[in-house]
């Protein structure tokens, strides 16, 4: 009877006294190395069950793979070349070197966190951002919360908790990545009392649905998509009168959070939020990591009383942002106080404002560099500013189309496996290399991991 080949097969022990294990066990450590050669011998195992061929001992070259994959991050650095400048996936907005200068120092060492140094009090850590809110939007108050979806939470939950919100049928959207509006009100444990319909929500709506269960008016912008045609809503404005007459709060949603007119980089139409509070809305809403530029955080601001009342929601610690983020997002602010420090300074205004003829300066020099190698193309194209949850506004942009022998889906991938990973964009049977959302300080890295994989 032959022998069982299983029993073959050496112990984790025994391969772990082997000479080639004392290096991997220099780099990995014992534990991981122990761990590599179980999953290794298992799999040897397996093999052997299924296709009863004799045993070899287990692959060091395996071995030495599977520990370099346990080893690497899964959050790794990446180049965004898919022209999408607020790419959710790749973590939005890239913080200006103030910010995260700030985040770094926060985390680093201790800080003034919750303390007033004058006095020796304590104070709100929510302090040195609502000031800047204040001197930035005119506002009387402002707070920041975690996300613009624990603002919209928060917010319901403090005001209208067992009461009625009014919203368009037009505006009961999903932003994306779960955020839908009727579920978002549903789990802050408000009523939605919708109205009107998809495309047209008059005032004498909004109106009628006014009574004695009414706690807010909600408008949400409507960020990833748009209806065209024939369409109305009322406007903030309005919507702010009717609120006065029968007192009743009216919260504007305004999600991107543009502090400064982004018609300049050809983007018509983002709400800015002073003007929300101009027109009187007594809270508007925003995330921080959209167009503001910012760290992820949820930003309210508006009247002290309500700002207040939300402030004192139990609920307001579980969403209260951590000292890295209030830190990074206090400097992004910062910047703002002056508009010119902003536009040289923050990534995403940055990024938009660079002009096309630029780019398609350094789209040659990077074509120029890895000419012969691959058919590539700099030419003029346009891409979206957000991706999924974000506004779909498109900008210009220059693009350098690569067609690779072996097919846009294998090549794509194995710049995306590259060191340092590549993100492109796939139309029409090609790849490309958006520069929109490089800075031109990575060009350079960016030629060499193409020439690396061509
Ligand atoms: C993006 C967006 C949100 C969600 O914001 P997060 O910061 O991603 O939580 C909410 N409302 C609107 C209108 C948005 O555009």
């Amino acid at each position: 009877m032959p022998e069982n080949p299983l029993r073959q097969l050496p112990s984790v022990h025994q391969v772990l006294e082997d000479p080639a294990a004392f290096g991997l066990i220099e780099r990995h450590g014992r534990a991981a190395v122990a761990e590599a050669v179980r999953a290794e011998l298992d799999d040897c195992r397996r093999r052997l069950k299924t296709a009863r061929e004799k045993s070899d001992a287990p692959l060091w070259g395996q071995i030495a793979t599977r520990l370099e994959r346990m080893a690497a991050p899964a959050l790794r650095r990446v180049i965004n070349a898919t022209g999408i400048v607020l790419h959710t996936n790749l973590g939005r907005a890239p913080l200006a070197e103030e910010a995260a200068q700030a985040a770094y120092d926060a985390a680093r060492y201790p800080l003034s966190l919750e303390l007033d140094l004058d006095s020796g009090d304590r104070r709100s850590r929510q302090h040195g951002v609502r000031q800047l809110l204040q001197r930035l939007l005119g506002a009387e108050s402002g707070t920041a919360v975690n996300n613009c979806a624990a603002a919209t939470v928060i917010a319901l939950r403090t005001l209208a908790m067992g009461r009625e919100v009014i919203v368009s049928r037009g505006q009961l959207v999903e932003i994306g990545g779960g955020f839908r509006v009727p579920e978002i009100m549903a789990a802050s444990g408000a009523i939605l009392r919708e109205i009107g319909t998809t495309n047209i929500t008059r005032l004498g709506d909004y109106e009628e649905a006014i009574g004695p269960q009414t706690a807010l008016i909600l408008r949400v912008h409507q960020s990833n998509f748009r209806i065209h045609g024939f369409t109305q809503s009322p406007d903030i404005a309005d919507l702010v009168s009717l609120g006065r007459k029968h007192n009743v709060p009216v919260i504007d949603d305004v999600g991107s959070g543009a502090l400064v007119d982004y018609a300049q980089f050809g983007l018509p139409g983002e709400p800015m939020v002073a003007e929300s509070l101009r027109a009187g809305a007594d809270l508007v809403l925003f995330s921080g990591d959209k167009l503001l530029g910012g760290p992820q955080a949820g930003l309210i601001v508006g009247r002290t009383e309500l700002v207040t009342q939300i402030e004192r929601d139990p609920m307001m610690r579980a969403m209260r942002l951590d000292k890295m983020t209030l830190a990074a997002l206090d400097a992004t602010l910062r910047l703002y106080l002056r508009p010119e420090l902003a536009l040289q300074r923050i990534p995403v205004l940055k990024l938009l404002s660079v002009p096309t003829a630029e780019l398609k300066r350094r789209a040659d020099a990077i074509v120029s560099q890895i000419a012969g190698r691959v058919s590539a193309v700099a030419r003029e194209d346009v891409t979206f500013v957000g991706g999924g949850s974000l506004p779909d506004q498109t900008v210009p942009t220059v693009v350098i189309a690569l067609q690779p022998a072996e097919g846009d889906e294998a090549f794509a991938q194995k710049l995306r496996c590259g060191e340092p990973a590549v993100l492109s964009r796939i139309t029409g049977g090609a790849v490309l290399i958006d520069l929109r959302s490089v800075p031109a300080e990575m060009d350079s890295i960016l030629a060499t991991a193409l020439t690396a994989i061509l």
